[in-house]
């Protein structure tokens, strides 16, 4: 008897066919055939009957990944003035996880939980915000640490604890106008403990800090996140003479994430040249995508891979830290970023475009690149979510 894995059409659910898998969780960039079956990756080989599957997509000349992974963007939709709807964001950028970073905290969670990370196909995880109603308050206040009392650790610790699988962590933003230079560290504090009592931990907007970064490094440990890692603002990563400041290299050494959060103002293209130069990567790439203001330029998940892979990446490395390496650190490697067989079935399958293309940063700088991402389809717990430019109905792929 043969086993039901591998005939007859009910074998598998969807089968991507004739296309080019990078994946780098499993060092395999060649030719491969993909399914997935109940939801999650049911086989990968050089070649699958396609009459075992009941749906087959065509993807030759075609670049299939798993599932991008956005460890920074803002999907309170509804909630916050800018965050964005993440199936818009996400499923059209091969974009299949999305980390919100801070949009909500102790006080305003649930309606994220309960309402609008539901009514998205994108799988949503979350950070929660040391301060207790997120950024709900920044297009009036600009951030929301001006008054300590905002901060309560216990209930935040709590919240995550009571929430796992929801939130992932405490966020933290060290800018000029969220935290005066005299509470910043005791922000710093509240936050670290608030991650150390939940047994989960921090990540920390860098970009335009009301202290040195050396000092907010301080309150780092292993698996912390760095996040606008790459900013071109005063108190970077750099130092006067464009070398990576020692207490960076450190940092890193001992186990600090480096993401990239590019939001267009948070991510220069000197200072990432200046540092993959000097053997300094990101080891996540990341959108902080959000409502931007005019005159921001604003990528997504697609377009910053692309753009990594023109200022000097490897297309392998900027997959991996798009996909594998955000997956670990959310402690989700057995789960997400990999299309290893039993893996959760998210997937990105890209044209390959070749031309000269030019990505921006807000400071001015451009990019020029050869090969850029152009999302084909995103498939979402083993089915269709995205295909040419049309979001698919959930149950209708
Ligand atoms: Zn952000």
């Amino acid at each position: 008897m043969t086993s039901p894995l591998n005939s007859g059409p009910e074998a598998h659910d969807l089968l991507l066919t004739g296309g080019t898998l990078l994946d780098p969780s499993q060092g395999i960039h060649d030719r491969r055939d993909v399914a997935f079956k109940d939801g999650v990756v049911s086989a990968v080989a050089e070649r699958i009957d396609p009459a075992s599957a009941s749906s087959v997509v065509d993807v030759p000349g075609k670049l299939i990944t798993p599932g991008l992974i956005d460890l920074h963007g803002h999907f309170y939709h509804g909630a916050n003035g800018t965050a964005v709807h993440a199936d818009e964001m996400c499923l059209s950028a091969g974009c299949t996880t999305g980390v919100d970073a801070g949009s909500a905290g102790f006080l305003n969670y649930p309606a994220m939980r309960d309402y609008v990370f539901p009514a998205h196909r994108t799988r949503l995880l979350s950070f929660l915000h040391i301060g207790a109603i997120g950024l709900a308050a920044n297009r009036v206040l600009g951030g929301g640490l001006h008054d300590m009392r905002i901060i309560d650790v216990d209930q935040t610790a709590d919240a995550i604890k009571q929430n796992p699988g929801f939130c992932y962590g405490v966020k933290v933003r060290m800018h000029i106008n969220a935290v005066a230079a005299w509470n910043a560290h005791e922000a710093m504090r509240k936050a670290k403990d608030a991650a150390g009592q939940s047994g989960t931990r921090l990540m920390v907007h860098v970009s335009g800090t009301p202290i040195p970064l050396p000092d907010i490094l301080e309150f780092m440990g292993p698996g912390d996140i760095v996040t606008h890692a790459f900013n071109g603002n005063p108190e970077g990563i750099l130092d006067n003479q464009g070398k990576i400041r020692p207490q960076v290299k450190e940092a890193a050494e001992r186990g600090v994430i480096m993401d990239v959060a590019h939001a267009g103002v948070h991510c220069d293209v000197d200072v990432v040249k200046s540092a993959l130069g000097q053997e300094f990567f990101p080891d996540t790439i990341s959108t902080d995508i959000h409502i931007a203001p005019p005159g921001r330029t604003v990528y997504l998940m697609n377009d910053l891979v692309s753009k990594f892979h023109a200022m000097g990446m490897s297309l392998s490395d900027a997959v991996a830290a798009s996909t594998s390496k955000p997956a670990s650190v959310l402690g989700m490697e057995d789960e997400i970023g990999s299309l290893a067989p039993g893996m959760s079935g998210d997937a990105a399958v890209y044209d390959l475009r070749e031309g000269r293309f030019v990505w921006f940063d807000s400071a001015g700088h451009s990019v020029d690149g050869k090969l850029r991402l152009d999302t084909f389809m995103s498939v979402r717990a083993g089915a269709v979510a995205w295909r040419e430019g049309q979001l698919m109905q959930m149950g209708n792929c």
